[in-house]
């Protein structure tokens, strides 16, 4: 192979991808310039690393998977970040949704409950030098008590019904934003925003994610 050829390949997958991210609808530059400047190859498993710029949902072993980018990128739009946040997320996955919100908050705390899943991501918010990233192994069906409040919060699995403690654990004017319903049926993407007596609800549309599981694998 000529050197520098498989480079301008990259990047040439990664602009496309870009423009399919805008093509759907993600206006925000912030979001768009979190979206650039994280390489989504890093957190996929070498035998798929060659679609890592594919607008496609991607295997990451123990039956999970890493988001398709566009929705990743139109969930990080919804929770309508600032750069003074402190944020939580549930399910940290390949590591991949957690290291965008990490490039758009002050500090983001994120859950997982398979061990081998956990460490891999920590050692890639590590190389990346994403230090504002707090992680642990926990069921994050309860949220992180300790930690509370949050100005946002994001769960990238999906729950039967919006968990109750999860909004208690955001502030007043807090977003929450979160996939909704069975995995084989019609999962809802939901947005919340926590008010002085409740919480304001919209439907951002039809998902499909893996459901949120309760306790902890052992490693
Ligand atoms: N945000 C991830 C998406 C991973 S898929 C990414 O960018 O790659 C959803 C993840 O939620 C899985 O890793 C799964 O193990 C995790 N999960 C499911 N139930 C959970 C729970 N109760 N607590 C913490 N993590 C959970």
């Amino acid at each position: 192979m000529i050197a520098g050829f498989e480079n301008s390949d990259t990047m040439t997958a990664a602009a496309r991808l870009l423009l399919e991210i805008r093509q759907a609808g993600i206006t925000d530059k912030r979001v768009l310039h979190a979206m650039e400047s994280i390489p989504r190859d890093r957190f996929i498993p070498r035998a798929f690393r060659e679609r890592a710029h594919d607008n496609v949902a991607l295997p990451i072993g123990r039956q999970q998977t890493i988001s398709q980018p566009a929705l990743v990128a139109l969930m990080t739009q919804a929770l309508e970040v600032g750069d003074r946040m402190k944020v939580l997320e549930i399910g940290t996955g390949s590591g991949y949704q957690a290291a965008i919100l990490a490039k758009l908050c002050r500090r983001l705390y994120t859950v997982e409950r398979h061990p081998p899943l956990l460490k891999d991501a920590e050692a890639i918010f590590k190389t990346l030098r994403l230090t504002n990233i707090t992680s642990l192994l926990r069921d994050g069906t309860m949220g992180w008590q300790e930690q509370a409040p949050f100005d946002r919060i994001m769960m990238t699995c999906a729950a039967l019904d919006i968990p109750k403690q999860l909004i208690d654990q955001l502030t007043i004017g807090g977003i929450m934003v979160l996939p909704v319903g069975l995995e084989d049926h019609d999962q809802r993407l939901i947005k919340l925003v926590r008010t002085h007596d409740g919480a304001e609800t919209e439907d951002l549309g039809g998902v499909r994610f893996v459901p949120l599981l309760h306790g902890v694998e052992t490693p």
